[in-house]
């Protein structure tokens, strides 16, 4: 007889906040906080072994998105990579009106804000329902001093991908800057910048099994983007500061290893998430699944439940050992519902009671099963709360 795998706790259904470093990328990564601690600017023999692995790590993300090495930046992370690629672009250009979809991450979204209050005109893109832009709301409101567009590859909250290839035809056509925050995107679903015709890129090395705190800009040949941070000469004198070479080569080693099995994995997370998706609707009455049936990421399920707040219900998974998120990981803490939610035309009400589980490498089915279970029991008990609170 064949026994089933004992469930570890917590279960972590929120890989879209962050994901654990994979042991072997930790691994590749040691040599440089230990022996290999040079300067990689440096001229000596320790600082060349360290310039060697960041011109590896370069090649490796550049041959990963289809760009040239020299088009990759390497920066702190996706948020930086957000900030350089608006401010930038900004500060380059005299046209002063720039594009926004309405369900970009607040590294987008604040950046465009502080925009608008120093004199750029900055317009939101809608979505539909499913959280999907419409090239044709883009192409009706190009003009002729727009300088800048800017629409995810793929939404953090539910999961939505975005038609970024036709979106960014549009713009190459109407020589506008085209940017793709492609944070969630790279690791989960292939990732090809001049098919998206993007100028520019962001990308985070912690949401696919790297370490947090670094990540990388595409910077298409010749788009017109100011430097980022003056100090130094390093990367091309764009982005000066010493580089964090452990941080890059964990970098390129999780996309290494993480898009050598990409298609059989996506498959493998597609067909858990649906049978938690299933479990779930099934078990909760007054549950909906948020977000495009076919154009979404594999690992990504987001529900409604009509009645409770989220940020409750997170509290009571907590104490059954599941680790999920109500929305972005960096709102958190504000009990504002998500900005996404509202986009997509949710009621504010029904907004409150919203769910994320992102699933991820080490997400079994049991864990699913185990999962689904423990959400119907919660909602239930919150919701019975809520009555008797009202009684
Ligand atoms: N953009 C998107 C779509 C994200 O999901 C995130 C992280 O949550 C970021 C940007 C910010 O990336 P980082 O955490 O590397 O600053």
């Amino acid at each position: 007889m064949q026994s089933t795998p004992a469930l570890e706790l917590p279960v972590y259904l929120d890989h879209a906040a962050t994901t654990p470093l994979a042991p072997e990328v930790l691994a590749d990564m040691l040599p440089f906080l230990t022996e290999a601690y040079g300067n990689a600017s440096a001229l000596h023999s320790l600082g060349a072994r360290a310039r060697s692995a960041v011109d590896q790590a370069r090649e490796t993300l550049a041959d990963a998105i289809g760009a040239d090495p020299e088009e990759v930046y390497f920066t702190s992370g996706g948020t930086e990579a957000d900030n350089w690629a608006l401010k930038g672009a900004a500060a380059a250009s005299g046209r002063k009106h720039l594009l926004v979809s309405a369900v970009e991450h607040h590294a987008v979204l604040h950046p465009a804000a502080t925009l608008g209050r120093s004199g750029w005109s900055v317009e939101t893109i809608p979505v539909d329902s499913q959280g999907r832009v419409d090239p044709g709301e883009v192409r009706a409101r190009l003009r002729n001093d727009t300088l800048l567009v800017s629409v995810m590859h793929a939404n953090n909250e539910v999961g939505a991908i975005q038609p970024v290839r036709e979106i960014g035809a549009l713009c190459r056509e109407r020589g506008v800057l085209f940017h793709v925050d492609a944070v969630q995107s790279l690791g989960k679903i292939p990732v090809r910048v001049r098919e998206m015709h993007a100028d520019m890129a962001s990308f985070s090395a912690h949401k696919l099994y790297g370490p947090k705190g670094v990540g990388a800009l595409y910077l298409r040949r010749g788009a017109r983007v100011a430097p980022w941070m003056e100090g130094g000469e390093q990367e091309r004198g764009k982005r000066a500061g010493t580089l964090n070479v452990p941080g890059i080569v964990g970098f390129a080693s999780a996309v290494r290893r993480t898009l050598q099995g990409l298609e059989e994995e996506s498959r493998r997370l597609a067909a858990l998430r649906d049978r938690l998706a299933a479990q779930v609707l099934e078990r909760v009455p007054d549950s909906t699944l948020n977000g495009p049936a076919q154009e979404r990421l594999p690992g990504f399920a987001h529900f409604c439940f009509g009645g409770i707040e989220g940020e409750s219900l997170l509290l009571a998974l907590d104490m059954a050992g599941i680790c999920a998120s109500a929305g972005a990981a960096c709102s958190s803490g504000s009990t504002e519902p998500s900005h996404v939610l509202l986009a997509m035309g949710i009621p504010l009400e029904r907004a409150r009671g919203a769910l994320r589980l992102t699933l991820g490498r080490a997400t079994t089915q049991e864990a699913v099963d185990y999962a689904a279970a423990r959400i119907a029991e919660a909602v239930a008990g919150l919701r019975s709360m809520g009555s008797l609170s009202l009684a």
